[in-house]
């Protein structure tokens, strides 16, 4: 049963951060994550069990920063699609028949176009290249996630879309004056029609400041919009800025307390982004899983 198949059957529990869970366990603030999680893999291993134990079906690759742009910045050298290709192989070992392994791509960090110096075909290859290494290790899926503009979000569609794996376009979304929009201004309806347009079949929301229970509202619209089915990944609370550091307290319980709205309103797909933890999943797989019956 492939990806899409699981979600028609039922709603399903994806995994939650991976960038806090590696600093717990040592991963210094000013490395490239990729390069640390592939000279550690047994800590990568280690965290994608704690959330498949936790009662997630879906597991990210440490992958958001691996694309070119990123790896440049941190002298990184090693080819994205190998970083892929090896990172998705971890993830992989650890999962068995009936879970998932989700490639992670991440903005480039750079501006398209004429905003910025950056073609499209040049962010086309920078995700064609770590697209290809998920498809060589065997990925289930393609995840594109924290998207804030709608170009960048769509050629990293079409791009996953060449693989022939399921792609999830996921984009992140603020409070504003008309609703939930990203930084770039991009609204949920919008954002829906390109990413489906791209190739998108399943329609994310992903980190930004906004509640497990208020992405409700962003649900009703990407359906409105056509999204056949719709994932949710919220942070663990609104982002604070705590002595120069940005914290995320909602605790496990606050945060499945919104979990059943969504899947009422029909979302397909939750998980837990920045500051979420084995706990979060796994209270918010309880709930999911109890819809499920
Ligand atoms: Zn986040």
């Amino acid at each position: 049963m492939n990806l899409l198949e699981a979600l028609q059957r039922g709603p399903l529990v994806c995994d939650g951060a991976m960038g806090t869970m590696l600093q717990q366990r040592g991963m210094p603030s000013d490395v490239c994550p990729e390069l640390w999680g592939m000279e550690h893999p047994e800590i990568i291993s280690e965290i994608h069990r704690e959330y498949l134990n936790a009662g997630a079906d879906a597991i990210l690759t440490n992958t958001f920063g691996g694309n070119y742009f990123k790896l440049k910045k941190y002298g990184v050298d090693t080819p994205a699609s190998e970083i892929a290709r090896q990172l998705a192989t971890i993830s992989l070992d650890t999962t068995t028949s009936g879970q998932f392994v989700l490639g992670d791509i991440g903005p480039t960090g750079e501006f398209m176009q004429p905003l910025g110096l950056v073609s499209e075909a040049e962010f086309f290859q920078a995700f064609a290249d770590q697209c290809q290494g998920f498809l060589e290790a065997g990925a289930d899926g393609i995840i594109i996630e924290t998207m804030m503009d709608l170009n960048e979000a769509m050629v990293a569609v079409r791009a996953a879309k060449e693989t022939g794996l399921p792609v999830i376009g996921s984009m992140s979304y603020n409070p504003d004056p008309k609703g939930f929009r990203t930084m770039m201004g991009v609204g949920p309806k919008e954002a829906t029609e390109g990413l489906l347009e791209a190739g998108a079949d399943v329609i994310g929301a992903n980190c930004g400041s906004i509640l497990m229970e208020q992405m409700v509202t962003l649900v009703e619209q990407f359906a409105d919009a056509g999204a056949p089915y719709v994932l949710l990944e919220a942070n663990a609370g609104i982002p604070q800025i705590v002595e120069g550091e940005t914290v995320f307290s909602q605790t496990p319980e606050q945060m499945a307390e919104g979990v059943l709205a969504v899947l009422q309103a029909g979302a397909r797909f939750i998980g837990g982004c920045c500051g979420t933890t084995p706990e979060h999943i796994r209270l918010i797989a309880e709930i999911v899983k109890g819809y499920n019956s």
